[in-house]
């Protein structure tokens, strides 16, 4: 596998990738493992998640500069992220003893009856590259804890991420076995799924790799979580604090280059303050500092890869054929590396791809609207449903609004984030499933009636 750093262009490393008989053995040690891991208690998995968070903290710029070279973060972004990824395993090394605790029952005369919460096995993480640490811990801080063992097959520019990862759970001393990466290209994982040692799938990624995947573990019953593709509405009505919308707005779109699932893509805006918002929530996109991802100021890196630009570029281009207004940027930038410029559109025709599709990448669409039932109807005219943003000094009216949204998460007065604390996830075309909280850990386990007279 090829690592292309993307702010230049250039191939900076290879990676021997799995053979079929790599996998078979990873698969047998994945099985291995976890007769073993499964018995363990659960304060033992919660003391080497601890020490997984320790092991994060100690490499965090070392980790950082690996994403930020294969992915093209910018460096302050990747050592946020890091820390995150801590902070996912100090919130399950805390509290999954709780979230597993059985759960009693109102039991017939001389019975007891409880739910017990047992691990189900080797499950499959399929990964995405966007946010290269984060989309993995997120579901292996929980998942592991609750006894199960983790394959990790991520995408194909971050194999070096994916080395690292499993080097932290084996430095926090987690027993051989119980996570490892395979380093297979995406027509492995039918393949590996379809495998009786492996119990359950989880991918984050686009709607096409998430029906594979999906179809496969269909056929043979297995369980799946996915997280998929969102186009997010961000709604901002006439009684919004204008500065903190369009200056959150702009970060809710462009921080990670704008390739988050949860980035706010389709800006609804109010008729009566429409003007003030597009005004400063240009000048804040078009003050954004783009470049080299490695100096600690850039706010915005390149993407990805280039043929990730390119489709990018593309969607622009379509929308504005069909009417659609450039009020900044618009272009690749004109410099070596996958650069695009932070860009906003305006009077966005009904379906060109910028109100129909998902961009990933730095690209605001911003929506007049006479008034708030529109705009809800608006941010509710997508395939999506993944998260959302109202804006609104009225709490009340912020709440009412975030009930009617068909999405998984709907934020007030803030931008859609993912949160150790609370449930993450989607409706629609944006997958199913859950992650984070107890919602997340109890995703990928049996839940046992135990009845005993
Ligand atoms: P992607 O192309 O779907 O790839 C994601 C993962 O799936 C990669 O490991 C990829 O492997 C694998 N894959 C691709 N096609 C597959 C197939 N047919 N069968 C099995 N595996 C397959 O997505 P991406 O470009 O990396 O990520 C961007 C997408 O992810 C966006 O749509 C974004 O919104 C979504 N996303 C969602 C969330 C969420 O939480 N809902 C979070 C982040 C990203 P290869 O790299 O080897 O192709």
């Amino acid at each position: 596998m090829d690592v292309v750093d993307p702010s230049t262009g250039e191939r900076i490393e290879s990676y021997a990738e799995h053979t079929q008989s790599g996998v078979e053995k990873a698969l047998d040690r994945a099985n291995a493992a976890f007769e073993d891991w499964r018995l363990r208690p659960v304060r033992e998995r919660e003391e080497l998640l601890a020490a997984a968070g320790e092991v994060l903290r100690e490499n965090k710029r070392k980790y950082a500069e690996t994403m930020t070279r294969e992915m093209g973060k910018p460096l302050s972004q990747a050592l946020a992220e890091v820390e995150k990824c801590a902070w996912g395993c100090d919130h399950y090394a805390e509290h999954a003893s709780a979230y597993l605790e059985p759960e009693g029952h109102p039991s017939p005369p001389g019975a007891a009856v409880e739910t017990v919460y047992e691990p189900l096995g080797p499950v499959l993480a399929v990964m995405p590259w966007n946010f290269p640490f984060w989309q993995v811990f997120r579901f292996a801080a929980p998942s592991l804890t609750a006894g199960n063992v983790g394959l990790l097959k991520h995408a194909s520019n971050v194999p070096g991420c994916s080395m690292a990862i499993e080097e932290v759970f084996r430095e926090a001393g987690y027993p051989e076995g119980v996570f490892q990466s395979l380093l297979v290209p995406s027509e492995f994982v039918d393949e590996i799924l379809a495998d009786e040692r492996v119990r359950a799938a989880t991918l984050t990624g686009s709607g096409p790799a998430g029906r594979a995947v999906a179809s496969t573990a269909g056929e043979h019953l297995k369980k799946t979580v996915l997280e998929l593709g969102g186009s997010d509405p961000f709604i901002v009505l006439d009684d919004a604090d204008i500065s903190a919308a369009a200056e959150t707005g702009a970060w809710a779109r462009n921080q990670n280059g704008g390739q988050s699932c949860i980035a706010a893509k389709r800006f609804i805006v109010h008729t009566d303050v429409y003007q003030a918002f597009l005004d400063r929530f240009t000048e804040v996109v078009s003050s954004l500092t783009v470049g080299d991802p490695m100096d600690e100021e850039t706010d915005v890196g390149p993407q990805a890869r280039q043929d990730l630009l390119e489709s990018l570029h593309g969607q622009v281009e379509a929308s504005v054929e069909a009417g659609a207004r450039v009020v900044t940027g618009g272009e690749p930038l004109d410099r070596q590396g996958a650069y695009y410029s932070p860009t906003i559109l305006a009077d966005i025709p009904e379906g060109c791809p910028a109100d129909s599709e998902e961009t990933f990448g730095p690209v605001a669409a911003v929506y007049e609207v006479p008034d708030e039932t529109t705009a809800i109807e608006k941010a509710n005219d997508t395939e999506f449903g993944l998260g959302a943003s109202i804006w609104t000094e009225d709490r009340e009216r912020g709440e009412r609004l975030a009930r009617q949204i068909d999405a998984g998460n709907v934020y007030v007065n803030q931008l859609v984030k993912s949160d150790p604390r609370v449930p993450f996830g989607g409706v629609k075309e944006s997958g199913y499933g859950r992650e984070l909280s107890n919602a997340g850990i109890m995703e990928f386990v049996n839940r046992k009636t135990v009845w005993v007279e």
